[in-house]
């Protein structure tokens, strides 16, 4: 067990956070307080610089001009990259794929320079996508089906150093190439979907917080209850 707090950072919440991402970081700290382990949330907003020394990071989704602010502020401190680079696991959720990224094409087609965590680019498709995702890890730990909720229209281009998260079942995933969704690189794992994504996905937030704190945890849920999900998920 961890013998001080372990310190969450939910990073820009203030610009980026649709559809309840900022819920991830809330199920981190759940989880950890129901096995006994001291946790809390560290808001990093526009007005303060990023700490490198938070145990993981979370960030979410967001619009082009808010995803704009905060690619600006994440070049100026660049205490997430630092952190990535000692290991610290980060999640980050559908525009912060793209801010992650070498660079990003607006709808307008202005092109963006992100802070290049993850080997990808990404530029606007067609038609937005839209609506539940539901897929297969393919990132080892991971064997329950991740599923979502998706609405972007950046398609997500992987290049050799990253990898996807999972196979897309149903819905677009990354909408570039391979159906596919997600990226993972290191420390550092992406993922379009929103729900918030971990309180849909208690497996991946145990991962997370596994290699946050360097130990295994023990299972919360009820066997039923993940045989449940499962049953439902393939009906
Ligand atoms: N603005 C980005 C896009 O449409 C990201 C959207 C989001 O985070 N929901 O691709």
């Amino acid at each position: 067990m961890p013998d001080s707090t372990v310190r969450i950072g939910l990073v820009l919440p203030d610009v980026m956070g649709t559809y309840g991402d900022g819920g991830n970081a809330l199920v981190l700290r759940q989880r950890l307080l129901m096995r006994g382990i001291d946790a809390e949330i560290v808001q990093i907003t526009l007005k303060d610089p990023v700490p490198e020394s938070l145990d993981l990071y979370t960030l979410g989704g967001a619009e082009d001009y808010a995803q704009r602010l905060a690619t600006r502020h994440l070049t100026r401190y660049p205490g997430l990259q630092k952190a990535a680079e000692r290991g610290a696991p980060v999640l980050a959720i559908c525009a912060a794929i793209q801010v992650l990224g070498h660079w990003y094409e607006t709808s307008t087609g202005e092109k963006v320079d992100g802070i290049s965590m993850f080997d990808v680019t990404t530029t606007p498709q067609e038609t937005r996508a839209i609506g539940e995702v539901s897929t297969h890890p393919l990132l080892e730990g991971l064997t329950e089906p991740l599923t979502g909720f998706e609405n972007h229209r950046g398609g997500t281009a992987l290049g050799s150093d990253a990898s996807p998260l999972a196979r897309v079942r149903s819905g677009v995933g990354n909408g570039a190439g391979e159906p596919v969704e997600g990226v993972v690189q290191g420390s550092v794992i992406g993922t379009y979907m929103h729900g918030p994504v971990l309180a849909r996905n208690p497996q991946l937030a145990d991962l997370l917080l596994e290699r946050a704190i360097g130990e295994s945890l023990a299972p919360l849920e009820l066997d039923e209850v993940a045989q449940l999900r499962r049953e439902r998920l393939r009906g």
